[in-house]
């Protein structure tokens, strides 16, 4: 099922959010990457039917998010950034609430199945203020999952969570992603590089990028190199160019940096990394 976007701009008063943003999203984890304050959040909530665009046009599934908002909220799942859980419920009686206000019939049935779905039919009895943050992260995927949605949109489902759990959410995102259509938001270029086959970068309310995670990688071929220069040149050095690592050795610095040009330093071009790839697209834009 497709989401499929189109020119899509929202303004807040006098403030652009989204500024004709069009791409499309098939089966499979499409990650939607960008900074704090890039448009996620705007974007996923008018796919969502929550929040109405300024003009252009969202659709899931051929159904404008505009018109058929019931249709749409029968075939997307969604797990907000600001997801409440009620801490003195068990996750039985969290999610049975849930299905109660979501109309579904045979809830006892569908919260089992979404309780399973997401790995913590043993927990059904435990109430969620003993929950870890992974835990509540599946949690609010269960409640998302709960009317069996082909299209699930994700905002920022990591944030929040250590290392090993956000390793195994991301694990989890993907086995999800095998059989629907998954959007997930994150400013975490880890998450993308795990998780996700396709990638639109979204800055300062515009597409910077869109394509395979290995696309966005060989854009930044022959822009990130690497050099060895004084210690007491480091400073200056960060000033003049973007520089991605620095490491200190006894009485030099080894820097990899962004330029688009060959530098007029001795250095060598580098491979770049997923990150050095995002960080040229980001520093590119004002
Ligand atoms: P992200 O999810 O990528 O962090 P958001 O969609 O939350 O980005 O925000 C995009 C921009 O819109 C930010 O500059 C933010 O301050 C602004 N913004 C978000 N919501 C509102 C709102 N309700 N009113 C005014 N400005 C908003």
């Amino acid at each position: 099922m497709l989401i499929a976007v189109t020119d899509l701009s929202k303004q807040y008063h006098r403030h652009s959010a989204l500024h004709r943003v069009s791409f499309s999203a098939g089966p499979g984890i499409t990650a939607l990457l960008g900074p704090n304050g890039a448009g996620k959040s705007t974007l996923l909530n008018i796919l969502a039917t929550l929040l109405e665009p300024t003009s252009g046009q969202a659709s899931i599934g051929g159904y404008d998010v505009r018109r058929y908002r019931r249709e749409i909220r029968q075939i997307l799942g969604f797990l907000p950034q600001d997801f409440g859980l009620y801490d003195g419920l068990t996750a039985y009686e969290f999610l049975d609430y849930m299905a109660l206000l979501k109309g579904i019939e045979q809830r006892r049935q569908c919260v089992l199945q979404a309780l399973e779905q997401v790995g913590l039919e043993r927990d059904a009895r435990r109430r969620i203020a003993t929950f870890s943050g992974g835990m509540r992260q599946r949690l609010g995927i269960a409640q998302a999952l709960l009317s069996t949605p082909p299209v699930l949109i994700v905002d920022e489902p990591t944030v929040g969570l250590d290392p090993a759990e956000r390793n195994r959410f991301r694990q989890f995102l993907v086995q999800l992603g095998a059989s629907r259509t998954v959007l997930l938001s994150t400013h975490l270029v880890e998450d993308v590089l795990l998780a996700a086959d396709h990638v639109i970068v979204l800055h300062v309310g515009r597409v910077r990028f869109d394509g395979t995670v290995d696309e966005l990688m060989r854009s930044a071929r022959g822009k990130v190199w690497s050099a060895r220069i004084p210690r007491q040149a480091a400073e200056a050095f960060r000033q003049r160019y973007a520089v991605t690592h620095l490491v200190f050795e006894e009485n030099a610095c080894l820097v990899r940096f962004l330029s688009e040009t060959s530098p007029d330093v001795e250095s060598e071009e580098a491979a770049p990394t997923l990150e050095e790839a995002y960080l040229r697209l980001i520093h590119s834009t004002p």
